[in-house]
């Protein structure tokens, strides 16, 4: 799975659990939802979830976080395995429990909720990766130091057949583009796409 299967996916799942959660809170989903009158229901309904979740979690930082564990793994593995193709401290929990633990910390002392947003996106990419096939990296160090997933031949060509011959592959990245596309179209027809950028908002008022 590649970048954006990771980010669209992950998004995906985040705004549909917090519409099975109750997806409409406050007066800026009210607001929302009637800047969206006259649109089709679902497109609104879908509107209202992800302004809720906007306001409950930053979307920038679980964006980020997403995709922040191939960021760091594929250039140390270039950098140390000489190939992209692995899976590094960047894949395991102890990574997850170091951001989250951290996360914790930030919030307690200074009501800073970002680091543990950034360890939901992790979370999200290590579930969508499958690591549990991969429990060597998973665990790691506890099963041994060494990384055991590193990509013998060329990676980048075999990266590519894959792209374009698997449709496990191909379709997941098409999905995840077209909610990252759904995402952005949202922000540029209601104006927010620099605000959402800069602060991370897509309600006009906090
Ligand atoms: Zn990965």
């Amino acid at each position: 799975m590649f970048l954006l299967a990771h980010a669209g996916i992950s998004l995906g799942a985040a705004v549909v659990a917090t519409g099975l959660a109750g997806g409409r809170s406050g007066p800026d989903a009210e607001r929302a939802g009637a800047a969206a009158a006259g649109q089709a229901a679902p497109w609104r309904r879908i509107e209202e979830w992800v302004t809720t979740l906007s306001r409950r979690i930053d979307l920038r930082v679980f964006l980020a976080g997403t995709v922040v564990s191939d960021l760091i793994d594929k250039p140390l593995g270039r950098i140390f395995y000489g190939t992209f193709g692995v899976r590094l401290f960047g894949h395991s929990l102890l990574f997850l429990m170091i951001v989250l633990l951290a996360g914790l910390v930030l919030h307690l002392r200074r009501r800073q909720p970002a680091l543990l947003v950034l360890g939901l996106g992790i979370l999200a990419h290590l579930v969508l990766d499958g690591m549990w096939w991969d429990p060597h990296t998973l665990l790691w160090p506890a099963l041994g130091p060494s990384f055991p997933t590193v990509w013998q031949g060329n990676w980048e060509q075999a990266m590519v057949d894959q792209l374009l011959a698997s449709p496990g592959t191909y379709l997941t990245e098409l999905a995840g583009a077209a909610v990252l596309a759904g995402f952005v179209w949202m922000l540029v027809r209601h104006g927010r796409l620099l605000a959402f950028v800069r602060h991370g908002r897509i309600q006009e008022h906090p």
